[in-house]
This record gives structure tokens, sequence and C-alpha cells, in this order.
């Protein structure tokens, strides 16, 4: 068929058409966000939280400064002082620049008391760089946030339970990882 009587045909016109015509009958790729929202995977990360152990109501961190040291942005500030009794650390200082952050997860990963996650939260856009500086205080608050509209009873990020190691190898809190109890951690 020449061009002309394509042309004159409306060929290419109703070829288009029919496309658009399936496409009425087909399901949208698109959802109604935020009315609807899409489960999210595994894995999934997304803002910053320190979970409130249920005991002390505080953060878990024993400063070990793991978080800090393979963070790849080098966007975690920790301090720290000496208890002179026990000598163990006590956390002074804990920080997180959430927007130089690229959610690569190796901190909630090698935390070895699982005290940091990035949580399944993501909706938290907002107009100032403050919004998105964490510190203990906020990563607290994050968490309570968080696990308040968590569906499950129970929480347990897949980054605590790491594959593919040695049992051996791993630091006691990772071996049996356990799950938080939304009942027991919310505030
Ligand atoms: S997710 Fe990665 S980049 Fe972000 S704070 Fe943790 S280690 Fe750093
Ligand atoms: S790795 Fe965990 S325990 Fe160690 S400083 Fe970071 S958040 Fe605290």
């Amino acid at each position: 068929m020449n061009n002309l009587l394509k042309k004159i045909l409306f060929i290419d016109l109703i070829k288009g058409l029919l496309i658009t015509f399936k496409t009425i009958f087909t399901t949208p790729v698109t959802i109604r966000y935020p009315k609807q929202k899409r489960p999210l995977e595994d894995g999934f990360r997304g803002r910053h939280a320190f979970v409130r152990d249920p005991e002390t109501g505080k953060e878990r961190c024993v400063a070990c400064t793991k978080c800090a040291q393979v963070c790849p942005s080098q966007c975690i500030y920790i301090d720290y002082s000496i208890n002179s009794e026990t000598g163990a650390r006590v956390l002074t200082k804990y920080e997180i620049d959430a927007l130089r952050c690229i959610f690569c997860g190796y901190c909630e990963e090698v935390c070895p008391v699982n005290a940091l996650v990035l949580t399944e939260f993501f909706e938290y856009a907002s107009y100032t760089r403050e919004d998105n500086y964490f510190n203990k205080e906020k990563l607290l608050s994050n968490w309570d946030e968080f696990i308040r509209q968590y569906e499950k009873t129970e929480y347990l990020n897949k980054f605590w339970h790491l594959s593919g190691i040695g049992r051996d190898r791993l630091p006691i809190g990772k071996r049996e990882p356990k799950a938080v109890s939304k009942k027991e951690e919310s505030q």
C-alpha cells in the first residue's frame, strides 16, 4: 500500500486508535497514591530510627561506632564518654545527616545489637534540611512513629538477620535476632 493511499484511508490514525482502545481494557500500572499504597518489599530502606528498648525505654546503641565507620557517605556522627565504674561506653551524641545518606543499609547490617534500623516509613519529605538531620531523640521518635503505624504485631528487619556468614562469626545479637513486639515497645 503506498503512502498516499495510507493517508487517504487514515491507516496510521486507525492503528493508533486501536492501541488506545485496547489499553482501555487492561489493568492500569499506576495506583491512586496516596489513597492506595503498594506493599513494600522485604528489605525496603526508609527513614532511619533507633529501636526503643522495652526495658529501658531508651535506645539500644552501645556506641561501638561501627555504623559510622562503615557508612560510605560518612553521614553518621557519634560521640561517647566512658562510665568510670563499669568502663562501658555511654552514648553522648548520635546524629545522621539523612540528606547525605544513600540508603545502602550497611549501618543497620553492621550494628551488633540491632539498635539502628532503616524503617519502612518513607513519607517524610520536608521543606528544611534540619528536618532530615536526625539526632538521638529524633531517631527514637522516628521509631515510635513508625511502629505505631506498622500493621503487624512484630517487627523483624531483614538486615538484622544476616545470611551467608557463619553463625560463629556473627555478634550474639545477630545470631538469632529477636523480633520487636509492637505491643511491648510502642510508647
Ligand atoms: S544507609 Fe548507608 S549511607 Fe545511609 S547512614 Fe547507613 S551506612 Fe550511611
Ligand atoms: S553500630 Fe549500632 S551500637 Fe554501634 S554505634 Fe552504631 S547504632 Fe550504636
